[in-house]
């Protein structure tokens, strides 16, 4: 028989999306536009402390126009973390300018401020001057904000944080997301909290928030008749997705906690195999723990449990593979140190789904157990 597959990460609905979606439903604002789309932007704001947000429809979206608020220009250089998914590259290309990307440090497997230090300063000897970084939260854990805010300073870089996957990570309270120029937040399938496809831009000017609604609304000018003076996109949230955006955001606090346990119940439970739960919390920082992820000792121990697992039915995956190692990207220049590399042939995502239960967290620990 075959068992009931346990997946990644799977959307968990907290009971109030449908009543929201009524609510759109009878306003007859089954468009992308309507308060729904207000509302959710006011509770992310609140749960964020501070900033301006902008919904979006995808966090790729959100990415793009912040490239466009930094004035990212054809030719332009942006540096990004090479350990990412691809969505934190590809609105670089989509502007015309160059990706240059640069390997994670080992304490939060993020970008390397070390490194992001040495790559500008050989860059600027090539008289090469980058305008803006992305930098990356993978699986919940914040990057190292407050070294690579004081380099971005010096070398007047603006700051793009993707934070699609930390949503409630933080750094000594402060929210991933609000740190930089510019952050973005994903509510796709399989994040933290889903709106099934959404995304939101994070700024810190009222001003930057219109000029990205603008954008996403296909850049109108102010007159009767349609007439535009800009590019623009079909990038706004619909009024429908914001509903269930709000009905998540009831349960986000719990649904943090749910993913926390995850990682701490592997970490009690896989404590005598020779695997690393990782990576830790260093001093003041908070991660959501979007997804557990675990360092094996090698690639071959990786595909063994991996391979051991998805016979039994469950969904695991190995950590994303870096940009630079990426067909499409072959030719970008990049500043490697190894870590990135090491990180994708050891390590493996757990199932971190926020409605994994026991009974299911039990099977797979004893299933990896097993594996030794
Ligand atoms: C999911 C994700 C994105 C893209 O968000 P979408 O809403 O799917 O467009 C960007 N960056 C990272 C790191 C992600 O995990």
């Amino acid at each position: 028989m075959i068992k009931k597959k346990i997946w990644l990460s799977s959307p968990h609905m907290g009971g109030e999306e449908q009543k929201y979606i009524q609510e759109a439903f009878d306003n007859n604002w089954v468009a992308p536009i309507g308060c729904q789309i207000g509302l959710l932007e006011k509770s992310l704001e609140s749960f964020l402390h501070k900033n301006y947000v902008t919904a979006l429809n995808s966090g790729t979206a959100a990415l793009h126009l912040a490239l466009k608020l930094a004035n990212i220009k054809k030719n332009d250089t942006v540096l990004c973390q090479t350990h990412t998914h691809v969505a934190s590259a590809n609105p670089i290309v989509y502007e015309g300018a160059t990706p240059v990307f640069i390997d994670s440090e080992p304490d939060t497997w993020n970008i390397s401020p070390e490194l992001l230090e040495k790559a500008i300063r050989d860059l600027n000897t090539k008289g090469i001057k980058p305008k803006a970084l992305i930098v990356v939260h993978l699986y919940g854990m914040p990057a190292k904000m407050p070294e690579i805010l004081e380099i971005a300073r010096k070398y007047n870089l603006k700051v793009i944080e993707d934070a699609a996957e930390s949503l409630g990570s933080s750094i000594n309270g402060q929210m991933t997301g609000t740190f930089g120029d510019y952050g973005i937040l994903s509510f796709n399938g399989n994040k933290i909290i889903t709106t099934s496809g959404g995304g939101a831009l994070i700024t810190q000017t009222e001003k930057d928030k219109q000029k990205a609604i603008f954008w996403a609304t296909q850049s109108r000018d102010k007159a009767p008749h349609y007439q535009h003076s800009e590019i623009g996109y079909n990038y706004r949230m619909s009024n429908i997705v914001a509903g269930i955006g709000r009905g998540q955001m009831e349960v986000l606090p719990l649904r943090i906690k749910q993913r926390r346990a995850n990682f701490d119940f592997y970490k009690k439970n896989l404590k005598d195999l020779p695997l690393e739960l990782a990576p830790l919390e260093p001093t003041g920082y908070f991660s959501n723990r979007w997804l557990t992820t675990v360092l094996t000792d090698s690639y071959e121990t990786r595909e063994k449990i991996r391979h051991t697992l998805e016979q039994e039915n469950i969904e695991t995956r190995p950590l994303w593979k870096p940009m630079h190692l990426q067909p499409i990207f072959k030719n970008a220049p990049a500043y490697i140190n190894g870590v990135s590399e090491d990180l994708f042939n050891r390590g493996l995502c757990l199932p971190s789904g926020s409605d994994l239960n026991l009974t299911n967290k039990k099977r797979i620990t004893n299933i990896i157990k097993k594996v030794f």
